[in-house]
């Protein structure tokens, strides 16, 4: 499986798209917000020739569900995400008002996932854990064969998501991390949804919030 890494948008977010020899591929977070970063996003796609089967969001906030109207259109698919943001998603656009940034209105969720679900396309399969605490519906993608995890604004390197937003829990979050990720072997490598790869090992045993 590959992963191309978007960083996108004025909040730096990372937007990870994984495809593999079938040519099927996913996104995770459509934070694409300006003409150029939705050009980059579709010239890729058009480049390696590959087919856009689903659409999922880590979380509500508004920096990473910023293109969900604008893949809608494009490629007829409808965002899937945890049914407890929907409150973060239909206040995105007054998020993003009081940080100064005009936005398209995001394509609200219709179609829910949670905890035990898996996502399957060409021949990968990821687990879906919910990880509450940043936001109340945050998930994280687990990819059990070549061990990864896309945690999210749940684990950054060296850091943890902040819980200062509407419906985030610190205690929450410590432990969402620790029984959803962390219970993960040392090996797994952390895609986060701000900053640098890391992995479980790295976390556990440096993260001074943990
Ligand atoms: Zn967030
Ligand atoms: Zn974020």
């Amino acid at each position: 499986m590959q992963i191309k890494r978007f960083i996108f948008n004025p909040f730096q977010v990372n937007a990870y798209l994984l495809y593999d020899e079938t040519r099927e591929a996913i996104l995770i977070d459509a934070a694409m917000m300006s003409t150029q970063e939705k050009q980059i996003f579709a010239q890729f796609i058009e480049d390696k020739q590959l087919i856009l089967k689903g659409l999922y969001n880590t979380h509500g906030h508004m920096d990473h569900i910023a293109g969900t109207a604008w893949i809608k259109h494009k490629y007829m698919l409808n965002p899937q995400g945890h049914q407890a943001d929907n409150m973060l998603v239909e206040t995105a656009l007054q998020h993003a008002k009081i940080y100064g940034i005009e936005m398209e209105a995001p394509e609200p969720v219709r179609e829910y996932i949670d905890k035990g679900h898996f996502i399957r396309f060409g021949n990968q399969e990821l687990e879906v854990r919910h990880v509450p605490g940043h936001s109340p519906g945050g998930l994280a993608f687990v990819h059990h064969k070549n061990k990864l995890i896309f945690s999210g604004d749940s684990l950054f390197q060296l850091s943890v998501g902040r819980t200062d937003l509407p419906g985030g829990n610190m205690e929450q979050l410590i432990q969402s991390i620790h029984t959803e990720i962390l219970s993960l072997d040392g090996k797994y490598k952390v895609y986060p949804g701000h900053g640098s790869e890391t992995t479980i090992e790295t976390e556990s045993k440096e993260n001074p919030y943990l």
